[in-house]
């Protein structure tokens, strides 16, 4: 495969930013190699400056719902464009993104527009904790909200894979209100709340986690978080950035029938331009600058055209039964991954939830994080480059989802299939 392009990228990135990328999952670091440079991406695939495709299952990691490039995502774009980049007072598409937000999550009774994940998590903290008056936050081992600094205490993601579990830079006094739980454990959770309950502003969540890979939650699990909450006047928010309209279009929280205080968005709402959201209830929303004293601002956020992107998109997936499909093509893949392992003789398990999966080099079943971490990373890290060379991107990290589009049929799958059928028989050496 020639890569000399891209290489020559790397090489002249390494130098400029901090190890060639603006996010660290981009580096390839714990795959090993180096990162391809995007030239351009339709619908499944993403092409890069040599001139090599791939099925894309990264997504850029999650906006990309309805395949890229939409024509309709682009005109909506290209349209509002033309009027202006950005104005600085209300513009009418901030209004239109909030009343869509809040009518397919209804627990959002009012929402603020950020421009990024990490951006809504940080503030919805911030609304807890000046809610309730109380400092202290609960997160879950695995779980990956943004690089806020109440949230790099045991995380998931890049900070996971590049086995950097507590950041330097973030101050000890700081991170010791960060609590933190075994995901799926109901006992140590009860425990906690009997403890200190009384002293918890906030719990937050990745209802699904899809940052030390794709762990579901336990039957009955996120309600028994929800009680706990309640009776402790705990706000739980629900970090939705990677789950919200993916998993259901009223994302996790409508396909567990839960109810959250507050929830964070950010990727699909954004149709792939710079976007979060955090909303919940009203007489918490209400309590942020300028109707109340909690401050949270931002020069660019509610943009125009990155609210035209993501209202395309929205647009897109509000179509009945898309959702049904990405669930019934997620299903496929995992099971035609599943059962190209078994012929090849191994070990390997899935786990799936509509639009994002994992993938273990373990068997099954997988529901901790403890578990999660038991995969066989450089067996992983050998298939990764193996798909790879067949025209197959997977998340370049054993510890990341995969996510689907609706661009993603029968032929990708057949095609990522007969790759893995291969590529499992390489590394089952
Ligand atoms: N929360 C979750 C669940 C995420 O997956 C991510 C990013 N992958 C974030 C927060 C942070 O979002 P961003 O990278 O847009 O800051």
């Amino acid at each position: 495969m020639n890569n000399a392009r891209s290489h020559d990228l790397f090489t002249r990135a390494r130098e400029l930013i901090p190890g060639g990328v603006n996010s660290p999952v981009r580096a390839f670091k714990s795959v090993g190699g180096e990162p391809f440079f995007a030239q351009r991406a339709l619908g499944a695939h993403i092409f890069d400056v040599d001139g090599n495709a791939y099925v894309d299952y990264v997504g850029s990691w999650g906006p990309m719902i309805a395949g890229h490039a939409r024509p309709e995502v682009l005109d909506a774009v290209a349209r509002t464009m033309r009027d202006g980049l950005s104005f600085g007072v209300p513009n009418a598409l901030e209004v239109t993104m909030a009343e869509a937000i809040t009518t397919i999550v209804p627990s959002c009774e009012m929402v603020r527009m950020v421009n990024s994940g990490t951006e809504a998590t940080l503030s919805a903290i911030r609304v807890a904790r000046g809610a309730t008056g109380r400092t202290r936050i609960v997160k879950f081992e695995g779980c990956y909200h943004g690089h806020g600094d109440s949230f790099l205490v045991k995380a998931g993601s890049g900070v996971m894979t590049l086995g950097l579990p507590n950041s330097p830079g973030v101050p000890a006094a700081l991170a010791d209100l960060t609590l933190t739980l075994p995901y799926n454990d109901f006992d140590a959770a009860t425990r906690l709340f009997d403890e200190v309950g009384g002293d918890i502003a906030g719990l937050i969540i990745e209802p699904i986690v899809g940052n030390a890979n794709c762990i579901l939650p336990r039957d009955g699990y996120l309600q028994h978080l929800r009680a706990l909450c309640t009776r402790h006047g705990t706000v739980l928010i629900f970090d939705e950035v990677m789950t919200g309209f993916r998993v259901a279009l009223g994302g996790a929280q409508a396909l567990y029938g839960i109810t959250p205080d507050l929830s964070t968005f950010g990727k699909i709402i954004g149709g792939g331009m710079p976007v979060g959201a955090y909303g919940g209830r009203r007489d918490l929303m209400s309590q942020v600058a300028p109707s109340g004293p909690i401050y949270q601002a931002g020069t660019l956020s509610g943009n125009p055209v990155a609210m035209a992107a993501g209202l395309a998109t929205l647009d897109l997936i509000r179509v009945p039964g898309f959702h049904d499909a990405l669930e019934r093509s997620t299903h496929a893949l995992c099971d035609g991954l599943e059962a190209a392992a078994r012929e090849a003789g191994v070990a390997f398990s899935t786990t799936r939830a509509p639009g994002m999966f994992g993938l273990y080099f373990r068997e099954g079943p997988v529901e901790t994080f403890e578990q999660a971490k038991q995969s066989d990373t450089a067996r992983f890290n050998r298939f990764f480059h193996a798909m790879l060379e067949r025209g197959v991107y997977l998340a370049p990290s054993a510890f990341e989802a995969g996510f689907m589009s609706s661009a993603h049929g029968e032929a990708e799958i057949a095609h990522t299939l007969e790759a893995a059928r291969q590529s499992f028989a390489l590394v089952r050496g």
